[in-house]
Protein backbone atom coordinates (compact mmCIF):
# COMPACT_ATOMS: atom_id res chain seq x y z
CA UNK A 1 0.00 0.00 0.00
CA UNK A 2 1.06 3.58 -1.11
CA UNK A 3 1.52 6.00 1.87
CA UNK A 4 3.67 8.38 3.43
CA UNK A 5 5.56 8.11 6.23
CA UNK A 6 6.39 10.83 8.89
CA UNK A 7 8.79 10.11 11.15
CA UNK A 8 8.80 12.44 14.16
CA UNK A 9 11.26 13.35 16.51
CA UNK A 10 13.08 16.34 18.61
CA UNK A 11 16.52 17.18 16.80
CA UNK A 12 19.29 14.65 17.68
CA UNK A 13 16.78 11.96 17.92
CA UNK A 14 17.97 9.90 14.88
CA UNK A 15 15.57 10.35 12.07
CA UNK A 16 17.73 11.11 9.44
CA UNK A 17 19.75 7.91 10.13
CA UNK A 18 16.76 5.84 10.13
CA UNK A 19 15.21 7.91 6.48
CA UNK A 20 18.53 7.55 5.15
CA UNK A 21 18.83 3.88 5.87
CA UNK A 22 14.97 3.26 4.57
CA UNK A 23 16.43 4.89 1.74
CA UNK A 24 19.41 3.08 0.89
CA UNK A 25 18.22 -0.77 1.90
CA UNK A 26 14.53 -0.28 0.74
CA UNK A 27 14.24 2.50 -2.05
CA UNK A 28 12.26 4.68 -0.35
CA UNK A 29 12.99 8.38 -0.85
CA UNK A 30 13.86 10.21 2.06
CA UNK A 31 12.31 14.23 2.37
CA UNK A 32 14.52 15.63 4.36
CA UNK A 33 13.11 19.84 4.86
CA UNK A 34 16.66 20.26 6.71
CA UNK A 35 18.90 18.82 4.08
CA UNK A 36 16.58 20.79 1.40
CA UNK A 37 17.07 24.16 3.57
CA UNK A 38 21.08 23.68 4.14
CA UNK A 39 21.59 23.25 0.12
CA UNK A 40 19.73 25.76 -0.68
CA UNK A 41 20.93 28.49 2.04
CA UNK A 42 24.62 28.82 -0.19
CA UNK A 43 22.69 30.30 -2.79
CA UNK A 44 23.19 34.25 -3.13
CA UNK A 45 19.36 35.84 -3.30
CA UNK A 46 17.09 37.11 -0.79
CA UNK A 47 15.00 33.94 0.22
CA UNK A 48 18.60 32.12 0.52
CA UNK A 49 19.91 35.21 2.92
CA UNK A 50 16.53 34.56 5.06
CA UNK A 51 16.57 30.77 4.79
CA UNK A 52 20.14 31.27 6.22
CA UNK A 53 19.63 33.52 9.30
CA UNK A 54 16.68 31.50 10.46
CA UNK A 55 19.12 28.21 9.97
CA UNK A 56 21.60 30.06 12.25
CA UNK A 57 19.28 30.98 14.49
CA UNK A 58 17.83 27.38 15.44
CA UNK A 59 13.91 29.13 14.65
CA UNK A 60 11.76 27.40 12.29
CA UNK A 61 11.24 28.62 8.16
CA UNK A 62 7.93 29.88 7.80
CA UNK A 63 4.97 27.14 7.17
CA UNK A 64 3.95 28.79 3.33
CA UNK A 65 7.63 28.31 2.14
CA UNK A 66 8.23 25.19 3.73
CA UNK A 67 5.30 23.58 2.67
CA UNK A 68 6.12 24.84 -1.46
CA UNK A 69 9.38 23.14 -0.95
CA UNK A 70 8.02 19.84 0.08
CA UNK A 71 5.31 20.03 -2.41
CA UNK A 72 7.02 20.50 -4.94
CA UNK A 73 9.82 17.82 -4.35
CA UNK A 74 7.32 15.22 -3.95
CA UNK A 75 5.14 16.33 -6.96
CA UNK A 76 9.06 14.56 -8.85
CA UNK A 77 8.70 10.94 -10.44
CA UNK A 78 10.57 9.56 -7.34
CA UNK A 79 7.61 10.09 -4.56
CA UNK A 80 4.90 8.80 -6.51
CA UNK A 81 5.06 5.61 -4.35
CA UNK A 82 5.69 5.66 -0.46
CA UNK A 83 7.82 8.20 0.57
CA UNK A 84 9.53 9.47 3.97
CA UNK A 85 9.24 12.62 5.21
CA UNK A 86 12.21 13.36 7.95
CA UNK A 87 11.80 16.80 9.72
CA UNK A 88 8.18 17.49 8.10
CA UNK A 89 5.88 18.49 9.34
CA UNK A 90 7.17 20.34 12.46
CA UNK A 91 4.13 22.88 13.08
CA UNK A 92 0.06 22.10 13.50
CA UNK A 93 -0.17 24.33 10.55
CA UNK A 94 1.92 21.87 8.43
CA UNK A 95 0.13 18.81 9.51
CA UNK A 96 -2.88 20.01 8.65
CA UNK A 97 -1.03 21.10 5.12
CA UNK A 98 0.02 17.57 4.79
CA UNK A 99 -3.35 16.37 5.18
CA UNK A 100 -3.96 18.27 2.02
CA UNK A 101 -0.84 16.92 0.12
CA UNK A 102 -1.97 13.40 1.38
CA UNK A 103 -5.47 13.63 0.19
CA UNK A 104 -4.32 14.59 -3.01
CA UNK A 105 -1.87 11.95 -3.85
CA UNK A 106 -3.94 8.83 -2.08
CA UNK A 107 -1.93 8.34 0.49
CA UNK A 108 -1.96 7.60 4.13
CA UNK A 109 -0.16 9.04 6.45
CA UNK A 110 1.74 7.00 9.06
CA UNK A 111 3.70 9.12 11.42
CA UNK A 112 6.68 7.36 13.74
CA UNK A 113 7.89 8.98 16.69
CA UNK A 114 11.66 8.11 16.98
CA UNK A 115 11.65 8.65 20.99
CA UNK A 116 14.48 10.08 23.37
CA UNK A 117 14.97 11.80 26.01
CA UNK A 118 15.78 15.34 26.53
CA UNK A 119 19.16 15.05 28.73
CA UNK A 120 20.64 12.35 25.89
CA UNK A 121 19.51 14.49 22.66
CA UNK A 122 21.94 17.31 24.04
CA UNK A 123 24.86 15.68 24.39
CA UNK A 124 24.14 13.78 20.74
CA UNK A 125 24.20 17.19 19.12
CA UNK A 126 26.76 19.57 20.56
CA UNK A 127 29.03 16.71 20.17
CA UNK A 128 28.01 15.73 16.84
CA UNK A 129 30.82 16.68 14.09
CA UNK A 130 30.87 15.72 9.77
CA UNK A 131 32.92 15.31 7.84
CA UNK A 132 32.37 17.79 4.58
CA UNK A 133 33.87 14.94 2.27
CA UNK A 134 31.73 12.22 2.68
CA UNK A 135 29.30 12.87 5.09
CA UNK A 136 29.71 10.70 8.06
CA UNK A 137 29.18 11.44 11.70
CA UNK A 138 30.92 11.34 14.79
CA UNK A 139 29.97 12.53 18.22
CA UNK A 140 33.03 13.60 20.49
CA UNK A 141 31.01 11.64 23.22
CA UNK A 142 29.75 8.52 21.94
CA UNK A 143 31.47 7.70 18.64
CA UNK A 144 34.74 9.76 18.93
CA UNK A 145 36.90 9.44 15.42
CA UNK A 146 40.37 7.51 16.28
CA UNK A 147 42.23 10.98 15.34
CA UNK A 148 40.26 13.85 17.41
CA UNK A 149 38.87 16.54 14.70
CA UNK A 150 39.47 14.40 11.89
CA UNK A 151 37.77 11.88 9.51
CA UNK A 152 38.49 7.94 9.82
CA UNK A 153 38.07 7.78 5.98
CA UNK A 154 39.53 10.49 4.89
CA UNK A 155 42.53 10.94 7.39
CA UNK A 156 43.03 14.73 5.81
CA UNK A 157 39.88 16.20 5.97
CA UNK A 158 39.22 18.15 9.55
CA UNK A 159 35.65 17.50 10.73
CA UNK A 160 33.08 20.36 10.94
CA UNK A 161 30.38 21.37 13.56
CA UNK A 162 27.14 22.39 12.10
CA UNK A 163 26.32 26.32 12.68
CA UNK A 164 22.84 24.94 14.94
CA UNK A 165 24.92 22.66 16.82
CA UNK A 166 26.40 24.44 19.20
CA UNK A 167 25.30 24.87 23.12
CA UNK A 168 22.98 27.83 22.66
CA UNK A 169 21.62 27.00 18.73
CA UNK A 170 20.29 23.82 20.28
CA UNK A 171 18.79 25.26 23.42
CA UNK A 172 16.58 27.33 21.49
CA UNK A 173 16.13 24.19 18.57
CA UNK A 174 14.88 21.63 21.49
CA UNK A 175 12.40 24.40 23.10
CA UNK A 176 10.75 25.21 19.60
CA UNK A 177 10.45 21.32 19.25
CA UNK A 178 9.09 21.41 22.82
CA UNK A 179 6.87 24.48 21.81
CA UNK A 180 5.92 23.35 18.08
CA UNK A 181 6.33 19.93 17.22
CA UNK A 182 5.73 17.64 20.35
CA UNK A 183 1.67 18.71 20.28
CA UNK A 184 1.52 16.79 16.76
CA UNK A 185 2.13 13.45 18.87
CA UNK A 186 -1.30 14.40 20.37
CA UNK A 187 -2.83 14.84 16.68
CA UNK A 188 -1.06 11.72 15.18
CA UNK A 189 -2.17 9.79 18.28
CA UNK A 190 -5.57 10.38 18.82
CA UNK A 191 -6.22 9.57 14.87
CA UNK A 192 -4.51 6.31 15.30
CA UNK A 193 -1.77 7.07 13.38
CA UNK A 194 0.95 7.00 15.72
CA UNK A 195 3.49 4.22 16.15
CA UNK A 196 6.13 5.10 19.10
CA UNK A 197 10.21 3.78 18.54
CA UNK A 198 12.89 3.88 21.35
CA UNK A 199 15.24 5.66 19.88
CA UNK A 200 18.08 5.49 22.97
CA UNK A 201 19.27 2.04 21.42
CA UNK A 202 21.78 1.36 18.40
CA UNK A 203 21.03 2.59 15.22
CA UNK A 204 20.90 -1.14 13.53
CA UNK A 205 18.16 -2.20 16.73
CA UNK A 206 16.00 0.89 15.89
CA UNK A 207 16.05 0.05 11.90
CA UNK A 208 15.41 -3.56 12.72
CA UNK A 209 12.13 -2.19 14.19
CA UNK A 210 11.30 0.72 11.57
CA UNK A 211 11.54 -1.51 9.10
CA UNK A 212 9.21 -3.94 10.31
CA UNK A 213 6.97 -1.40 10.99
CA UNK A 214 7.29 0.43 7.42
CA UNK A 215 8.80 -2.22 5.22
CA UNK A 216 6.22 -5.31 4.54
CA UNK A 217 3.65 -3.09 2.60
CA UNK A 218 5.89 -0.30 1.38
CA UNK A 219 5.85 0.29 -2.87
CA UNK A 220 7.99 3.01 -4.13
CA UNK A 221 7.68 4.37 -7.03
P1 LIG B 1 16.94 19.61 10.79
O1 LIG B 1 18.14 19.22 10.02
O2 LIG B 1 15.73 18.75 10.47
O3 LIG B 1 17.18 19.74 12.27
O4 LIG B 1 16.53 21.08 10.28
C1 LIG B 1 17.42 22.18 10.35
C2 LIG B 1 16.67 23.49 10.33
O5 LIG B 1 15.92 23.62 9.12
C3 LIG B 1 15.64 23.67 11.45
O6 LIG B 1 16.22 24.10 12.66
C4 LIG B 1 14.73 24.72 10.83
O7 LIG B 1 15.31 26.02 10.88
C5 LIG B 1 14.69 24.30 9.37
N1 LIG B 1 13.58 23.34 9.12
C6 LIG B 1 13.68 22.03 8.81
N2 LIG B 1 12.47 21.47 8.64
C7 LIG B 1 11.56 22.45 8.87
C8 LIG B 1 10.14 22.51 8.87
N3 LIG B 1 9.38 21.42 8.62
N4 LIG B 1 9.56 23.70 9.17
C9 LIG B 1 10.28 24.80 9.40
N5 LIG B 1 11.62 24.82 9.44
C10 LIG B 1 12.28 23.65 9.16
Amino acid sequence: MLKIIVLIGAPGAGKGTQARLLESRLGIPQISTGDMFREMKDADTPLAREVRGILASGMLVPDELTFEMVKARTARGDCKGTFVLDGFPRTAVQARMLESLSAQQGKPIEAILVDVPAEILERRLTGRRSCPECGEIYNIHFKAPELAGFCDLHPETELFQRADDTAEKVRVRLETYEENTKPLLEYYEGSGRLQRIDGTREPEEIYKEMESLVGSSVVVG
